[in-house]
């Protein structure tokens, strides 16, 4: 915070509309990247799924162009078919990566990417190694330990969790995330803290706060809870972003490179 000003807004839109979001932490570092909008085009769709029969590139011409402005380079992008699991990559190139919700490499320049339409994508950054990660995490990938996997990933990279800086993009809040007994049940029986992100609003439902749960768990795995960047913006609730939830199809693409 500046003195006398206004907070420093940590999530940037670039556009007007904005094609992408960048975060302030992660410009500091000089990491490039975006969060992709609705406005941005050539992200390909949930019609359009990336299958390991057929991994051809998600994104188009216009996306590629779009995202050279984040000084990312998609001709170099790795991308992975997303489960709603907890497997991580390690890539050393671009191109397909296989079945993973967690992409890791040390290799510069190579933008990483992450698909989401509500659920969370998390990029990790070390910049000591330096080492970078990204990862998607919904209720299943918070249930199965995504994000901590994604940490022990860049551990065996040579990262250290207490060096990690972390950025969470646009995803469902707790103000529009309300679940009942199909996520609280897993999530119950995974952590005995669960109670701390879901607040009861029923007989058997609650608003489940992803943000706040992902969070603690990182921070359990070791990293250090001031360099967890979390705009806390709601996909549900923000007209320019794509929400699965609302019956949007489209989705967001996370994308981050070392640099
Ligand atoms: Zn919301």
């Amino acid at each position: 915070m500046v003195d006398g000003g206004a907070p420093e807004p940590s999530l940037i839109p670039h556009g007007q509309p904005p094609a992408y979001f960048t975060f302030a932490a992660l410009s500091r570092l000089g990491v490039p990247h975006a969060t992709t909008t609705r406005h941005c085009p050539g992200v390909l769709s949930f019609a359009e799924p990336i299958s390991p029969a057929n991994p051809s590139p998600p994104f188009r011409a216009d996306a590629v162009t779009a995202l050279a402005r984040a000084g990312l380079d998609l001709a170099r992008v790795a991308y992975a078919k997303q489960v709603h699991g907890a497997a991580v990559a390690r890539v050393t190139g671009g191109g397909f990566a296989g079945i993973a919700d967690g992409l890791v490499t040390t290799a510069r320049g190579v933008p990483l990417a992450i698909f989401t339409a509500d659920c969370l994508a998390i990029v990790l950054y070390d910049p000591a190694v330096p080492a970078l990660g990204a990862v998607h995490v919904g209720w299943r990938g918070t249930v199965q330990g995504a994000a901590q996997a994604a940490v022990v990933a860049l551990e065996a990279l040579g990262a250290r969790a207490r060096h990690l800086h972390a950025a969470i993009a646009p995803s469902i809040g707790p103000c529009c995330y309300e679940v009942d007994e199909p996520v609280i049940g897993p999530l119950s029986a995974a952590y005995d803290g669960w109670q701390a992100w879901a607040r009861p609003v029923g007989r058997d439902r609650f608003m489940l706060d992803l943000w706040a749960a992902n969070e603690t768990l990182l921070a359990h795995a070791g990293l250090d809870p001031a360099r967890i960047e979390n705009p806390r913006r709601c996909t549900a609730c923000t007209e320019d972003l794509y929400s699965y939830r609302k019956g949007n199809r489209g989705r967001l693409a996370t994308v981050a490179a070392l640099p």
